[in-house]
């Protein structure tokens, strides 16, 4: 029997830091956080590396973020989107330090910043070296502890969201120790996070699968370009799952990317320093061809490794390699999802009463590709703004509509989606490949019915297989060339289809 919540509040589906600057936003209102597992665990954010993006410096500003970003979404970024982010970047940072985010500081006492694939300047403010994800989500973590307006539950995982006769979104039918609760809202903000967790090879959590946005679809909400993912070229590929990083920095350094054969892998004048999506599909293209790819770091980084690289010598060790004396395997990784639930500047979606931000979003802020560390930035500016919008919604006494579970996957039925999107809409698609995976779902969901991974796999697929160009995180071996004019892919479920 379902159990019923009844909170004249805001509803926080999510407990990355989109979800927690969302809910600390939104006080006083009386605010619920739902999370699958314990705060801080399984969500990207305590796994981000490299740090936050702002203009910080004297030698930087809003406008030079907000060009390297728009250049980095190749035509598809929205320039107000960007002008928002950019400009409310700095502050955003230091409100984290003021909360207690550790940011490495220099003598003066300024924030500390690290230089980043497609910036023009050192921007990114970092944590420690690698450690800026884990920092920062501690800091918030504190503060929402305690917040009086927040609840948090934790071991709940939502499920289908409430909706009355006229499309308004009332609030969320949730999982919670085997119990299912319809949990009625003012508002509901999903912060569930991206998708690369429903490919074999990913670097997210495994909570990364695209519910959220499957569950925006299924209730009606406009989905902004799917079909985007950002593969980061360099995964360790040592039978772990999910996959450990091998930071760029490794490249960086000198490290260098050999085939079998001790052979070059990328051609292009910037060699191993290439954009991510070109390494990215020179790894991907020999591997294809039945090779393998290898980190060699044994000159470049040798005895330095565990002190200059501790968590990517972690990672090797814990498979039971030695960086210091052995190649490293590696292959691109599902790493971001640029595309989600279409949401304006305050994080409201296309249906009343619901919210969406961070990674779920498409706040227009990374168009066809995002520019490296513009995503904890994202989740904690627009997060906010969602926070501040939710909390003045009314709460609506609509009747609402019968609201069911989605169905849950099989595990194997899950394993088996896994592989067939990295092989068929991974880093190199075509018309061939894209088909079949969509008649594999097809199969998949007459037999499980529409379980929400397949849900978000079909939208990547889907989109993929109509987008006849290659931009950005997006590369068609059949279509090599852009449209003249970029175009968004914008998909809502037809009302006959969501009433089926
Ligand atoms: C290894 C790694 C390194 C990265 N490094 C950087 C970096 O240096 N800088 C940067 O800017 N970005 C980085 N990113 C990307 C960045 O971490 C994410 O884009 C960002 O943290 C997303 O925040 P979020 O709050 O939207 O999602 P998340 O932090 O992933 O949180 C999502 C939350 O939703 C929950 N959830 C999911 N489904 C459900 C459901 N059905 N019901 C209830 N809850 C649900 C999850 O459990 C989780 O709590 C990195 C990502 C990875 C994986």
């Amino acid at each position: 029997m379902t159990e019923f919540l009844r909170l004249d509040g805001v509803l926080v589906v999510g407990a990355g830091l989109a979800g927690l600057s969302a809910a600390l936003a939104a006080a006083p209102r009386r605010t619920l956080v739902l999370s699958p597992v314990p705060l801080g665990e399984g969500c990207a954010s305590s796994w981000a590396q490299g740090g936050m993006a702002a203009a910080l410096s004297a030698d930087d500003s809003p406008e030079l973020h907000a060009a390297d970003t728009l250049a980095a979404g190749a035509g598809l970024c929205d320039p107000e989107a960007v002008d928002i982010l950019t400009r409310e970047g700095p502050a955003a940072v230091r409100a984290l330090a003021a909360l207690g985010a550790p940011f490495d500081r220099r003598p003066g006492g300024g924030f500390a910043q690290s230089l980043e694939a497609a910036h023009s300047r050192a921007r990114v403010a970092r944590v420690g070296g690698d450690g800026a994800g884990a920092a920062i989500m501690k800091a918030v973590i504190a503060e929402v502890r305690r917040s009086p307006h927040i609840e948090i539950r934790e071991g709940a995982r939502v499920t289908a969201l409430i909706q009355d006769h006229g499309g308004r979104i009332l609030g969320a039918l949730a999982w919670l120790g085997g119990r299912l609760i319809e949990i009625r809202a003012a508002a509901t903000v999903l912060a569930t996070g991206g998708l690369g967790g429903l490919y074999a090879v990913t670097t997210n959590p495994a909570a990364a699968r695209g519910e959220g946005l499957a569950l925006a679809w299924r209730v009606g909400a406009e989905i902004v370009d799917p079909e985007f993912v950002q593969f980061h070229p360099t995964a360790l590929d040592v039978g772990i799952d999910p996959a450990p990083l091998a930071t760029e920095a490794l490249r960086g350094e000198g490290a260098r990317l050999v085939n079998v054969s001790g052979a070059p892998v990328v051609d292009h004048p910037l060699a191993d320093l290439a954009p991510r999506d070109v390494v990215a599909r020179a790894i991907a293209a020999e591997i294809a061809r039945g090779g393998r790819v290898f980190l060699d770091a044994r000159e470049a980084v040798g005895d330095a490794f565990p002190r200059e690289f501790p968590a990517v010598f972690a990672a090797c060790r814990a498979a039971g390699l030695d960086p210091r004396m052995q190649l490293m395997p590696v292959a691109p990784a599902a790493h971001y999802h640029m595309g989600g639930i279409a949401a304006d500047a305050h994080g409201r979606t296309t249906l009343v009463g619901l919210f969406a931000v961070g990674e779920v979003a498409s706040s227009g802020v990374h168009g066809a590709n995002r520019l490296a560390s513009n995503s904890l930035l994202e989740a904690a500016v627009f997060g906010r703004r969602a926070g501040e919008a939710a909390r003045e919604e009314i709460a609506d006494g609509g009747r609402a509509l019968e609201a069911a579970a989605a169905p849950e996957l099989p595990s194997e039925t899950l394993a088996e989606l896994r592989r067939r999107m990295t092989a068929d809409a991974g880093v190199r698609r075509d018309a061939a490949g894209l088909s079949r995976l969509i008649d594999w779902i097809g199969g998949a969901e007459r037999a499980h019915g529409p379980a929400l991974p397949l849900v978000a796999a079909r939208l990547v697929a889907e989109a993929a297989l109509a987008r006849r160009e290659s931009r950005g995180g997006h590369f068609r071996a059949d279509f090599p060339d852009v449209y003249e004019h970029p175009a968004h892919t914008r998909l809502v479920l037809a009302k006959k289809a969501r009433a089926a």
